[in-house]
Parts: C-alpha cells; sequence; structure tokens
C-alpha cells in the first residue's frame, strides 16, 4: 500500500482516528493516537514518543524514539466504526534518533534475523494457532474463570452468544484482510481456536498480535473476557499456539519438500527438525514466557512435554502435518499464545536455522505415545523434558549462545530481569494451594 492510497482511504472512510502501534519486550501492544491533522506527519515517521515509560525499553536519558510506519500493515479497525465515524491503525518500527533501528524493538529485531536467514538462502512462512477461552464477567465487569458453555444454566442461549461472539471475531478479520480457513470450538469448554492463513513471519508475527487484540475487543462488546492465558483452570486443557513453520527459497518454492526424500522431506527439514529439537530447552523460555505456561505443559492435556519429532503422534513436540509440496512444514507444539510472537520466531528460526547451518540430523521419528514410555525408554531413544517450570527455562534461556545471538544483547539482557523480577514474585508469594494444603493439618 502507497501513502496516497493510504489517504485515500482515510477521507474515504472518514477516519478521524489513527493509532500508531508498536509492541514492547513483552509482547504487548502499545498505541499512540493521533487525530487526522497529524496522518501525514506519521505517515513520513516523524512522530516521536517518549521510550523510558515503556517496560524494559530504554534509560530515561536517550528515551527519545521515532515511530516508522511499515504501509502494509495499515488497516480500518471494524469495531471501532461509531456514527460513521471510524478508525485505523499502522504497526511501527521503532528508531533512534540519530535515524538507526532501535535495537530494543522486537519487529526490528526479528526484520534482522530474517535478514540472516535471507542470506542464507531462506525466508520463513509461519502459521499460528493460537487457542483462547471466552469467560464470563461478574456483576462488575470483571473477569471470571466461568465458562461461556458451562454458565448455560444461569444465561440467556448461551451458546448462541459464543457462536455470535465467534462470528463477530471472524468477519471481522476477514474486514480487515486476514483469509479464515477454520474455527472450532476446542476441546475444552469455553475453548476456541480460529486458523487464518500462513504468511512470512514477519506479516505473522503482526497478524498474530493484532488476532489477540481483535479477539479479545470482540468478545468484550459481547461481554465476555477472552483470555490467553496458558492454563486458566486447573484440570482441563490448556491454550497452545502450534507454530507451524517452513522455510522457502528465495525462488518461491518449499525448501521442506523433497519428493524423493524420507516422509518427501527434504535434508534442509530434517536439519531444521534438529535444531527446533537441540534448542527447545533455550528457546522455551520466550515460547512459554510466564510462571503459568508451565502449569500446560504436563502429561495429559495434549500439551508437549518431550522434545521429540513424529509424522503423526501428537503428543510429540513437533508433529509434521500431512500436507506436502507447498504445504510441506513442521508444526511447534509447545508455544503458548501468551509469548510475543516477533521474539519467538526469531528464537525458533534461529533454533532451526542451527540445525541447517551445522547439518545436523534429529534423532529417529517416535511413532508411539511418549506419555506411555519410561524413563529408560525415553534415555534409550534421546528424549528430554522441556523446562519444568519459569525458573528452569530462565536458566537454560541464560546459559544458551543462541539466546543472544536471537534476539541481541538489549533484548536478552531485559527479558532476563523482566523474567527474574516475575519468577521471584511467584517464588515469594503464598498461594492458595499452600493454605489448602497446610494451614489446618500443620
Ligand atoms: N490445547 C492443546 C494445547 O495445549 C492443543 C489441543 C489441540 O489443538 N489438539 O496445546
Ligand atoms: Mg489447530
Ligand atoms: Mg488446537
Ligand atoms: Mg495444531
Amino acid at each position: 500500500m502507497t501513502r496516497e492510497e493510504i489517504l485515500q482511504i482515510i477521507e474515504d472512510k472518514n477516519i478521524q482516528f489513527f493509532r500508531l502501534q508498536f509492541v514492547d519486550i513483552l509482547g504487548f501492544m502499545k498505541n499512540v493516537a493521533i487525530p487526522k491533522s497529524q496522518i501525514g506527519k506519521a505517515l513520513d515517521g516523524d512522530m516521536m514518543f517518549d521510550g523510558s515509560s515503556i517496560d524494559g525499553f530504554v534509560r530515561i536519558n536517550e528515551s527519545d524514539m521515532y515511530l516508522k510506519p511499515d504501509y502494509s500493515t495499515f488497516t480500518v479497525l471494524p469495531w471501532r466504526n461509531k456514527d460513521g465515524i471510524a478508525a485505523a491503525r499502522i504497526i511501527c518500527d521503532v528508531y533512534k534518533p540519530d535515524g538507526t533501528p532501535f535495537s530494543g524493538c522486537p519487529r526490528n529485531n526479528l526484520k534482522r534475523v530474517l535478514a540472516e536467514a535471507k542470506e542464507l538462502g531462506y525466508t520463513m512462512n509461519v502459521g499460528t494457532e493460537a487457542e483462547f477461552f471466552l469467560f464470563e464477567r461478574d456483576e462488575d465487569g470483571l473477569p471470571t474463570t466461568i465458562t461461556n458453555d458451562t454458565a448455560g444454566y444461569f444465561s440467556l442461549d448461551p451458546d448462541d452468544m459464543a457462536n455470535d461472539c465467534r462470528r463477530e471475531i471472524i468477519e471481522t478479520l476477514e474486514k480487515m484482510g486476514y483469509e479464515i480457513e477454520a474455527s472450532h470450538h476446542e476441546v475444552a469448554e469455553g475453548q476456541h481456536e480460529i486458523n487464518f492463513k500462513y504468511a512470512d513471519a514477519l506479516a505473522a508475527a503482526d497478524n498474530t498480535v493484532t488476532f489477540k487484540w481483535v479477539v479479545k475487543s470482540v468478545a468484550a462488546k459481547y461481554g465476555l473476557h477472552a483470555t490467553f492465558m496458558p492454563k486458566p483452570i486447573f484440570g482441563i486443557n490448556g491454550s497452545g499456539m502450534h507454530t507451524n513453520q517452513s522455510l522457502f527459497n528465495l525462488d518461491g518454492t518449499n525448501a521442506f519438500f523433497d519428493e524423493s526424500g524420507p516422509l518427501k522431506l527434504s535434508k534442509t527439514c530434517y536439519s531444521y527438525i534438529a535444531g527446533l529439537l537441540k534448542n527447545a530447552r533455550a528457546f522455551a523460555a520466550v515460547t512459554n514466557p510466564l510462571v503459568n505456561s508451565y502449569k500446560r505443559l504436563v502429561p495429559g492435556y495434549e500439551a508437549p512435554v518431550y522434545s521429540a519429532w513424529s509424522a503423526s503422534n501428537r503428543s510429540a513436540l513437533i508433529r509434521i502435518p500431512a500436507s506436502r509440496g507447498m504445504g510441506t512444514r513442521t508444526e511447534l507444539r509447545c508455544p503458548d499464545p501468551a509469548c510475543n510472537p516477533y521474539l519467538a520466531f526469531a528464537m525458533m528460526l534461529s533454533a532451526g536455522l542451527d540445525g541447517v547451518k551445522n547439518n545436523l540430523t534429529p534423532p529417529p521419528e517416535v511413532k508411539h505415545d511418549i506419555f506411555e514410555m519410561t524413563g529408560a525408554e525415553m534415555a534409550a531413544e534421546n528424549i528430554t523434558t522441556l523446562p519444568a517450570n519459569l525458573k528452569e527455562a530462565i536458566e537454560e534461556f541464560k546459559a544458551a549462545e543462541l539466546s543472544k545471538t536471537a534476539l541481541g544483547p538489549h533484548i536478552y539482557e531485559k527479558y532476563i530481569v523482566a523474567k527474574e523480577k516475575e519468577w521471584d514474585s511467584f517464588r515469594t508469594c503464598v498461594t492458595d494451594w499452600e493454605l489448602e494444603k497446610y494451614l489446618t493439618i500443620y
């Protein structure tokens, strides 16, 4: 999209409010809203903001930052249209006053890693499957963990409500240019999944953060609370964000497909799988960023626990979906939707490329249910476990050279500070579980 086309749409649709968006290190979408009179300036990349107020961004003395819009991300916000006055947004990269990209901007960082992949002859395509719950709100409008479905006894036509809400989410996404491939109720009560078409990694990260924002915004319109928290309810499935990924050659062919290879997968694909498996313990702190993330990665709820790959078996960390040709891909099943996709894709791509660059070979495919295997059987097949908690994940992340190269020193350091703080706050908190277990018997 060109500057002229954007200005034309702004006139045609009567856009009076314009949001400049960017993402912080933890993956939260930030907004600078500007009135129509400032749009020209914003499109020229001349809008400044104070970076020091953004968590983990910069120190106070270097806080002036510029927002450089990426025209391809311009979109009207269908749910913000009131009385004929519309709103739009554009996603921006954060630049320093000297005109160079700010290394604390996750989007800039992903671009940097994608440029490195390009030098090796590859582009990356990604399709995410972010699952979420729709919960009821209480009389004060605060979110509960009562699923919309089970609350059926109390509310009027609850199923219709969830259906209408999901339908409006899909219609909204379609108006914004998403190609929706499928949507379905997930395994757990109140849990949903909406699949949209894969894209190159940068666009896929943009689409993923925007998707979460749309889901939450439309759900709120229906009086519901949508959450991407990885494991909101003990005892039922959590929400994952399976990440389908493939490398393409610069001529546009799929580098993972090889008609004559085993399972019709190329050597590059096998090496990429090996790289993902090798580095899974290191990237978990990014793909599974919360204390709560590790309550999802336990046996029995379709979430992976062990590092193994399989062409069929859904208990594995990496599954190879059946489609071949252009659709040949690996599905990494550990990420959850709380992750910052810009950082997560940078880590996964670097992990896979570690395998490709070093010509690694993965262990054999695991064909049986890993959860049925004994410790000794697993050891014999070289199967390790994912980190058991955020603390273990942070230690693995810290120790891995890959983390520093994939995220750059600035994000690497800020990320550790943020996550260690989170862990410490959890570690010292007295939880309901403890009170229930100990208060009366001791
Ligand atoms: N909800 C499961 C998870 O936590 C995935 C279920 C599925 O998509 N088959 O990963
Ligand atoms: Mg799915
Ligand atoms: Mg699913
Ligand atoms: Mg899946």
